[in-house]
Formats: structure tokens, sequence, C-alpha cells
């Protein structure tokens, strides 16, 4: 599947895989969300400390295949310091970037995710994290999110 991913953002993503950082529970978090893609088998849990408006730090657990580990490895890292405000302008950009590979404005190392498009049962992969991050940042740590939103839980 890493075929037409250039090198380098192979080599970043690899990375991530196999050393994601943040990669912890967070005891002092004030939020958390959960994410399952059932389509591959993802799981993870996020963890967010905020102050005020402001993540001050940011953890994962999980387990899940190398996209999905990165991805969430490459969002700890990314949204430390941010507002709810610039963390959801963040994930409208990876979730462009990875469903349509067009890269509006600058997202960091998050670049690397530029050829996961054109594998289309990866793009859950990538995008779960952010989906479990907008979840936490809205307080919808309830229930988890999942990639399959067609099909609702039983008593959600
Ligand atoms: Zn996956």
């Amino acid at each position: 599947m890493f075929d037409e991913l250039s090198d380098l953002y192979q080599q970043v993503i690899l990375d991530h895989c196999k050393k994601p950082r943040n990669f912890h529970e967070l005891p002092g978090a004030t939020v958390f969300a959960q994410g399952h893609n059932p389509l591959c088998g993802d799981q993870l849990k996020l963890y967010l400390r905020l102050e005020g408006d402001v993540i001050q730090e940011a953890s994962f657990v999980g387990s899940g295949c190398c996209i999905s580990k990165a991805s969430a490895s490459l969002l700890t890292d990314s949204v430390k310091g941010h507002t709810r405000a610039e963390v959801q302008a963040m994930f409208d950009k990876v979730h462009e970037l990875v469903t349509t590979g067009k890269l509006n404005g600058d997202v960091g190392k998050l670049a690397v995710f530029a050829g996961v498009y054109r594998f289309p049962a990866r793009v859950k992969c990538a995008i779960l994290a952010w989906h479990a991050l907008t979840a936490a940042l809205k307080g919808e740590a309830a229930q988890p999110v999942s990639t399959e939103t067609d099909n609702p839980q039983p008593g959600a």
C-alpha cells in the first residue's frame, strides 16, 4: 500500500507508527473520546488537557494499523498549544487533504498524509483520531465515535 507514497512521507509515517508520540493515558485530562474504525479494526482513546480554550496536552492509547497510529501520533503533536477554533480549522484541512489530496494552507508535518486519498480504505484510518478529537472537544465522550456513521448504535 505504500508503493505510491513518497519515500519521505513513508518514512515519517513508519517512524510515528513504530514510535508513537504521546502514547500514554493522561491522568490530568479534562476531556477524552474513543474512536473506532470497524472497517480496519482501529481503536483508540484520545485524551486532552485544556486550560480555558487552549489544548495544553494531548495523548492517546489504542491499537490499529500503521496509518491510524501515525495519524494519532502526529495529531497529538500538532494540536498542543492551539485553541479549539484553530484545531477545528486544522481538522478541516486534514480532512480535505486525506479525502482529495489537496493541501489548502499549511498543515506542517500532517502533509505526510497527502497520498492517503489514493487508498480509499485508508482514509478512515487517517481521519479516525481527528473524529475522536472533535468528539472530545464537543464533550461527546460518553459514546465511542465510529467512522461508520450510517449505522447508529442501538439505543444511541
Ligand atoms: Zn486502519
